[in-house]
């Protein structure tokens, strides 16, 4: 029994590794995102080993996060576009699947990062200047100790192990309203 056609090319049997990778449709997509972001070609065999490469293609170590996502836009996108044709009977647009692409890195990068307060529009413009990733940087939290009131007495008390089960050590404060 002959295998079904790609709705994107037409002219291939509709499998993983083809419709998001070998297809000619869908690697033109891939090639315009990476000139998009310019990034020299390079390729692969199959999408799960295209997958692994992806992260050695990335332009700048503090966009890696951008660049993941990236990757799942343009797949997304793929899908989408398959779905169109084969559902909608609606006929798949380069260019439109790229804007597609580029809008939704720029709405990811607008909810998850710094750039909430630039309009999407704008953010497209020059995403690859403002994505970069932002560093994790804790806060220690500041404790404050206030006593008791009255009559009460407060016991702080807190515990360590070094190792499960090993050494471990337990201690207490038991505190009544003067300040000392
Ligand atoms: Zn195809």
């Amino acid at each position: 029994m002959a295998g079904v056609d790609c709705p994107l090319c037409k002219s291939n049997p509709e499998a993983v590794d083809h419709l998001f990778l070998l297809c000619p449709w869908s690697w033109e997509l891939w090639t315009s995102c990476k000139q998009w972001w310019e990034v020299s070609s390079c390729t692969s065999k199959s999408i799960s080993e295209w997958l692994h490469s992806w992260n050695g293609l990335c332009p700048s170590l503090n966009r890696k996060r951008v660049w993941n996502t990236l990757f799942f836009a343009i797949v997304w996108t793929i899908w989408e576009a398959h779905n169109n044709e084969v559902f909608k009977d609606k006929a798949a647009n380069l260019s439109v699947s790229l804007d597609s692409v580029k809008f939704r890195v720029t709405w990811w990068f607008k909810n998850f990062s710094s750039g909430s307060d630039v309009a999407v529009t704008l953010l497209m413009l020059d995403l690859k200047e403002r994505c970069i990733d932002k560093t994790t940087v804790k806060v220690p939290s500041s404790i404050v100790w206030s006593p008791p009131v009255d009559e009460d007495l407060l016991f702080n008390v807190d515990g360590s192990t070094r190792g499960s089960p090993g050494m471990a050590g337990v201690g207490g404060v038991l505190r009544d309203s003067r300040e000392f």
